[in-house]
Order: C-alpha cells, then sequence, then structure tokens
C-alpha cells in the first residue's frame, strides 16, 4: 500500500515529516516491511497558496492484508493528533493507495503538481478511478498533496535527506548543534551530501528556522552518505528521532522547459530561451531586472537581491546576450508584467559589448576632446582640430564566460538543483533494498 498525506503543518506548529516518522515506527512495530524510504516530495514552489516548503509524504510498505484496517486508523489518527487542525489553511488530506504499480495517470498528476497547477476535483477523480481511499480533514487540500507523493516515481532523478528531530520541550527554542562539526562533516562527505554550509558566507544552513520539530536536515545522493554525515554531526541537545528519506529536492523537478516565451503561464516554474533585451536594471537599488525576447514575445527576469551570486551575474549582461533562464513566474499585477524569478540562468552565447571612446590625434596620440555634440574633436596638446571625426567603437571584455549560474545556496529553494549535482543525476535508477538502519527508534 502507498499512503499520502499533506498539508498537516502551519506556519506555528508541526511538520508533515514528523507524522512520517511517527507513522514509519507505528507500522514497523505492527509487522509492515517497507519497500522504499518514506518519500519527502516538493510541490510546484510556485503555488500561491502553498503550504510552507510544500512537502508532501508517501509511505510505501508490505503487511498482512488482515491488518489493513488497522494500519489506515493507526495514520489517521496520528495526523489528526499531530497536524495543526486549528490553524486557518491547514487542510490535511490522506491517500490510501492499494494498486502496487503507480498508473501513468497518476504518475502524470504528480508531475502537473510539481510543475504546475492542479485541483482537488482532478486528484478526487484519480482517487475514484484507480478505487483508492482519500478522506480530508476541513477543506481537505492535502489530498491533492497526498496523491501527488504517490504517484512520484523518481524516474528522473533523486536525493535523499537524513531528518533528525528535537524533544518537544525544545521546541521554539534555539536549535544548538557544534557547528565545527558541520564544517567537517561537509568536507568529510563531499561531493556526496550538498547544500550544508553556505561558504560565502561560512554558514551552516542545515538547521532550519522556526518553531517546527526539525533540529536538522542533511541531504546527499545516497542513503549511507547521508547517514555518515549524520553520525559526524555533533548536537548539543537531545534528538529524539531521526529518519532517511528519499526526495526529489536539489533535483530541478518543478522546471518545464518551454519552446516558446509565449507559452509562458504564471506559477508555472520554467526553463526558456531568449534574448536579452533590455539592459539591466537595478531597482530598488538591490534587485536587478532585466527583459528577454524571442519571436514569439518578451518576458521579464527579476534577480533578487538575496539570490547573490546570480544577482551578480545578472547585472553583467547586456542586449544580444543569448541566455537560458530558469524560475518562478509571477503573475502581471499593475505595471509588472509577467516576470521570472530567477533561479538560474545559463548563458549561451555571449554579445560582444561596445562602449564609444573619443578618437586618438593622428598627429600626437592623445585622447582628444569633444567640442560638443556633433561639433568634432580637438587636442589638447597639439592643438589640431577635426570637425569631421566620429567617435570610434571599442570592444570592451566581458566578465562573463558561457555556463551555468545559480542563485546563491544560502537562497536556493529545496528543488533547486545545486552546481554540485550536476553530472550526478540517477535517470532511471531504482531503489533495490534499504539500508539496514535507516531510521530510529
Ligand atoms: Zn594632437
Amino acid at each position: 500500500m502507498h499512503i499520502g498525506f499533506d498539508d498537516t503543518d502551519s506556519t506555528k506548529k508541526g511538520c508533515t515529516t514528523y507524522i512520517a516518522a511517527l507513522v514509519v515506527e507505528k507500522l514497523k512495530k505492527m509487522g509492515a516491511s517497507f519497500i522504499d524510504y518514506p518519500n519527502l516530495i516538493r510541490l510546484n514552489p510556485n503555488v500561491p497558496w502553498k503550504t510552507r516548503g510544500n512537502g508532501a509524504l508517501c509511505i510505501r510498505a508490505k503487511f498482512n492484508p488482515n491488518n489493513e484496517a488497522k494500519i489506515k486508523e493507526v495514520v489517521i489518527n496520528t495526523v489528526e493528533e499531530y497536524a495543526d487542525l486549528e490553524f486557518r489553511g491547514t487542510d490535511p488530506g490522506i491517500v490510501f493507495f492499494t494498486k502496487a504499480k503507480i498508473p501513468r495517470e497518476v504518475a502524470k498528476f504528480s508531475k502537473n503538481a510539481i510543475t504546475g497547477i492542479v485541483t482537488l476535483r482532478e486528484a478526487l477523480k484519480l482517487v475514484k478511478k484507480f478505487k483508492a481511499e482519500a478522506l480530508g480533514f476541513k477543506k481537505g487540500r492535502g489530498i491533492i498533496g497526498g496523491l501527488a507523493a504517490i504517484g512520484e516515481t523518481f524516474d528522473d532523478d533523486f536525493t535523499y535527506e537524513i531528518l533528525a528531530y528535537r524533544i518537544p520541550e525544545n521546541y521554539g527554542l534555539k536549535r544548538r548543534v557544534r557547528e565545527a562539526s558541520i564544517f567537517e562533516m561537509d568536507k568529510a562527505t563531499m561531493p556526496y551530501t550538498f547544500n550544508n554550509v553556505d561558504m560565502d558566507k561560512h554558514r551552516i544552513i542545515i538547521t532550519p528556522r522556526g518553531p517546527d520539530p526539525i533540529l536538522f536536515g542533511i541531504r546527499g545522493e545516497t542513503a549511507e552518505a547521508v547517514k555518515k554525515a549524520f553520525e559526524i554531526v555533533k548536537p548539543l541537545e537531545p534528538v529524539e528521532r531521526w529518519v532517511i528519506f528519499r526526495t526529489n529536492q536539489g533535483t530541478d523537478a518543478h522546471l518545464k522547459k518551454v519552446e516558446k516565451l509565449s507559452q509562458i503561464r504564471p506559477y508555472n516554474p520554467v526553463i526558456a530561451k531568449g534574448i536579452v533585451s533590455t539592459n539591466p536594471k537595478i531597482i530598488p537599488r538591490r534587485h536587478v531586472f532585466f527583459s528577454i525576447k524571442d519571436e514569439s514575445g518578451k518576458v521579464e527576469c527579476a534577480a533578487y537581491e538575496p539570490t547573490g551570486a546570480l544577482r551578480k551575474t545578472a547585472i553583467k549582461l547586456v542586449v544580444g546576450d543569448h541566455v537560458e533562464v530558469y524560475g518562478g513566474v509571477r503573475k502581471p499585477s499593475g505595471d509588472i508584467p509577467l516576470t521570472i524569478n530567477l533561479e538560474k540562468i545559463r548563458l549561451l552565447k555571449l554579445a560582444p559589448k561596445i562602449s564609444y571612446q573619443n578618437p586618438m590625434c593622428p598627429k600626437c596620440g592623445r585622447r582628444l576632446k569633444s567640442m560638443g555634440k556633433g561639433q568634432g574633436f580637438r587636442c589638447e596638446k597639439c592643438g589640431s582640430k577635426y570637425p569631421n571625426m566620429k567617435k570610434v567603437e571599442v570592444k570592451i571584455r566581458r566578465e562573463l564566460k558561457k555556463g551555468i549560474y545559480i542563485t546563491s545556496t544560502r537562497s536556493q529553494r529545496h528543488l533547486t538543483k545545486p552546481h554540485q549535482r550536476y553530472g550526478m543525476e540517477k535517470y532511471g535508477r531504482t531503489v533495490e533494498k534499504l539500508i539496514e538502519d535507516w531510521h530510529f527508534p
């Protein structure tokens, strides 16, 4: 059975992964055997009504059919107990899916939930069609994520994350982990873990902020790597439990290629090619804006201040550069046109950058002075005048090279594929066997 659930947490409390950890432990006690690590699926981060982090969960397990009713009850009770049901906008949902193989339509639904917008109606239609069971609390929006998590088959790529949880007494307090041990872990496990530290700012980024139960999370390429990394990190407060998840984090799964700029739609994260059509401007003082065009249309691109390295690249673009841009799409509002909020830029072809300078004096070699617009030039050294000379074109060396530029580590989204993962993709690979200890207790 595949058990999917979502939308149990709020900005104030809880975390859907924590409920997954509890369910795993309870199911194990009931004799279930797991056919995969629990899956943590990040859905489209550009959905305006998303939950925090927009992560949905799926547990895939086999058990004695006589236990089925009891297992469902345990899942429902755990969600009910740990979801923040009082919070407006938290609308948990659970889906029980009994077919062993994921139907293509459900996989497609999942892809759409990660790259675009899907509705509860579509989810319920599929639930009915495949005789699954869905249960919603309040508005039941979580059924969407629950089904989407079930439908993610990781055909393209996947990663792992080990999450360590705090004891409830510490919720809301400052997280205490020995920083030096995180730098040490990063060094020891590279390149098989990623996004542990932000090297630009020499800051650790494995500990979240906020009141949720997570103490820290380590992302990596294999279950063994994140487990090893976990053992190097020294927490300075009790770890209540931990679990390894298989995820679509760091895979760019949310981005979908469009052939033409005219196909770009709000809330659908894209990869789009175009030619820079306006030089970058800085508004207001820190964010960089420029536009790109192709034969079908034009779109605005924004590199916000927190994107750090990416913003520094964007500002060096010039009209005529060929680029491929990656990012979420904001719908137009007021004077602001349809805008891609950049996560990455691939520089495909650099246009020459030209500046116009005064010519040199043909007699003495000194750079000439202008005598006013359209009046020609004169030489300050030898006194010669040249009323008919024009400014000369000078090619300026570009500070950019072709290649991919990515937002700084600290502002990467859960789904953004970092530099380090290029070449590490696991196309079509599957999980044969789980490692021995992948959760505690
Ligand atoms: Zn001269």
